[in-house]
């Protein structure tokens, strides 16, 4: 089938969709215009390389516009710049950026892959040298010049975003001081703020200091450089460089200019053969909106896997007219933080509420494998589901090794529409070096089901101090050793295995709320004081430990010491 098919931008969706157009038809005339220096970059190994922990640039580099024409027989023109759509010739004007001609090129197909831009805010000084963000190759040898050259002691990013946690984790690895400025009240806002509090706790320990629920206002000018940054609050946080992460706006200039419908988002609108609202002209990745999976609501989801999904999508439909309906996305992500991987997909219990979603939610805290073989490693696991359907709507995970897998399971889950009950009935692999018989994934949905059923009932941590108040009975269920080692304020000590014969001891007239370390053996002795007719029990969810970072979390003092020992009793 002979037909010109032209593609503006040639990274993640770009590049998917042109390699894809060729392999499904030979005779196509393909061809990029990219308006960067680079064709099919790593955009997500860009903050490695500025951490020096990719050492060499070339990495990065996907392809070259020679391989893909070698390859792929594929006409790429870096440093092009589409300026305008003209939808009645089917044609687009094209501007040569190293020698400023312009020219007017053909289409039969035109996709539109231009991506996302950083956000900058009009602050003063954003165009120092010494200002940066971090989208592009160029962006990228900017950024890593700027720290090879420069004595860069101190550097502010502001924004706590995953590009933004990256960032600082790799200007820490080069001997930078760093601070990271967040307007919203805690670290990465797609988690729950409980999840989030771990992240901001392991970030402190790692000496990055954070300043939360903080507004810029401006950043501080001295010549030529900005030294600093100017929270709302006065308070200005000196930095030898500054990297604006604040987020990414969808590139539709040239789609609004034409007059293609955009979405209510802001993105490119497309239907399920991402098509725009001109069937001549399609669109993928970070510049469209997408269908979520869990809501069905139309979504801007700026992640690689969907744009390079979708962009192989546009290719094949561009060079066939013909292809699968394009798949919905969960926002399954993932982020290394220091030693902490932190994972989500679906949507957040704060997310499913605020789209009006029923929802409920569980935390557990498990080893990634059986804690008897050496080198478990902790995960704190938030499942969120549909009460009653049990329909799993999320999950947000923290912890190291074997986040990866419970996410991906999640997310399987998730896209089959699957329920608490699926995910209980998992036939998963298991030794000892990889997992447990009852997974946490296992767990999870078992917490999750035993709470649906009615068998527990959980609280928040974070609800403590209120049910104290109101005259709860706390019971630490844990052994004596672990209760001196630190407990919650006013809690008795009966040990789970003693509960059948001690609960004489409670009181009947006061409601009673348990907890032990992880939440395990506090569900355990919820169902004994249930057996023993107790109907006024809840457990406190993740035990202990979560209480504990709980409060942590609440004394930012207390986080800025880096202390990884309990907060004692009364303290
Ligand atoms: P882009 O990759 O941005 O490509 C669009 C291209 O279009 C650009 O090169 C641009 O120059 C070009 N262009 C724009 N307008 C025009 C025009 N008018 N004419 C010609 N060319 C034009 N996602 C993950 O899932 N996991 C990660 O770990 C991850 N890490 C990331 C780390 C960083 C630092 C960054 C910046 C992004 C990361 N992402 C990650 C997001 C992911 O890279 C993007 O979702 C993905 O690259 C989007 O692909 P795209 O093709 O839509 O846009």
């Amino acid at each position: 089938m002979k037909r010109r098919i032209v593609i503006v931008g040639g990274v993640a969706a770009g590049a998917s969709a042109a390699t894809r157009a060729r392999r499904l038809n030979a005779e196509a005339e393909i061809v990029i215009f990219e308006r960067s220096g680079f064709v099919s970059f790593a955009n997500c190994g860009l903050p490695y390389y500025v951490g020096d922990i990719i050492k060499e640039r070339h990495a990065l580099l996907l392809q070259t516009p020679e391989g893909l024409k070698r390859r792929f027989d594929v006409d790429v023109r870096v440093r092009h710049e589409v300026t305008a759509i003209d939808r009645e010739e089917k044609r687009v004007r094209v501007k040569n950026l190293d020698t400023g001609k312009e020219t007017w090129e053909p289409y039969d197909r035109l996709i539109l892959a231009p991506g996302a831009s950083a956000i900058v805010p009009p602050f003063a000084g954003v165009r120092s040298p010494n200002v940066f963000t971090l989208r592009s190759m160029e962006d990228t040898d900017a950024f890593r010049n700027f720290v090879d050259h420069h004595e860069v002691k101190r550097a502010a990013i502001v924004g706590a975003g995953f590009i933004g946690l990256e960032a600082a984790e790799a200007l820490a690895h080069r001997g930078v001081a760093v601070d990271v400025i967040e307007m919203a009240p805690q670290v990465l806002p797609p988690l729950d703020e409980d999840m989030a509090s771990m992240v901001a706790v392991h970030l402190r320990e790692k000496h990055v200091a954070l300043h939360l629920g903080s507004p810029v206002r401006d950043l501080r000018v001295t010549g030529e450089r900005v030294t600093g940054v100017v929270l709302a609050d006065g308070q200005i946080v000196d930095a030898d460089l500054v990297l604006l992460a604040i987020g990414v706006r969808p590139n539709v200039g040239l789609a609004k200019a034409t007059g293609l419908e955009i979405g209510p988002n802001g993105g490119i609108r497309v239907n399920e053969r991402m098509e725009t609202s001109d069937p001549s002209i399609l669109a993928a990745g970070d510049a469209v909106e997408v269908d979520h999976t869990v809501t069905g609501e139309s979504a801007l989801i700026p992640l690689a896997g969907p744009a390079n999904k979708h962009g192989r999508l546009a290719g094949e439909i561009a060079a066939t007219d013909d292809g699968p309906p394009a798949p919905s996305v969960a926002g399954t992500a993932i982020v290394k933080v220091f030693d902490q991987t932190v994972a989500v997909t679906g949507l957040s219990r704060r997310a499913a509420d605020r789209a009006g979603i029923d929802a409920a939610h569980v935390v557990i805290r498990r080893g990634h494998h059986v804690g008897y073989y050496p080198g478990a490693e902790a995960m704190t696991f938030k499942l969120v589901y549909e009460p009653g359907s049990r329909r799993v709507l999320g999950a947000q995970i923290v912890g190291g090794a074997g986040v990866d897998r419970r996410i991906d399971i999640v997310a399987t889950a998730i896209h089959f529409r699957g329920t608490v009950d699926d995910l209980a009935a998992l036939d998963l692999a298991y030794a000892p070096q990889y997992g447990a018989a009852k997974d946490p994934i296992h767990i999870a949905a078992f917490t999750a089901g035993n709470q649906d059923r009615g068998l527990v009932r959980h609280i928040d941590p974070a609800s403590v101090p209120a049910i104290a108040a109101a005259g709860y009975q706390i019971v630490d269920v844990r052994t004596p050793q672990e209760f001196d080692r630190g407990a919650i304020c006013g809690a008795v000590n009966i040990g789970v295995d003693e509960l059948r014969h001690r609960a004489g001891e409670l009181a009947v007239d006061r409601p009673i709320a348990v907890y032990c370390q992880v939440g395990q053996r506090s569900y355990l002795a919820s169902r004994i004081l249930s057996g023993l007719g107790r109907e006024d029990v809840v457990s406190v969810a993740g035990g202990y430990t979560a209480y504990n970072l709980y409060l942590r979390a609440a004394q930012p003092s207390g986080l800025r010491s880096g202390s990884t020992t309990a907060v004692a009793c009364g303290a």
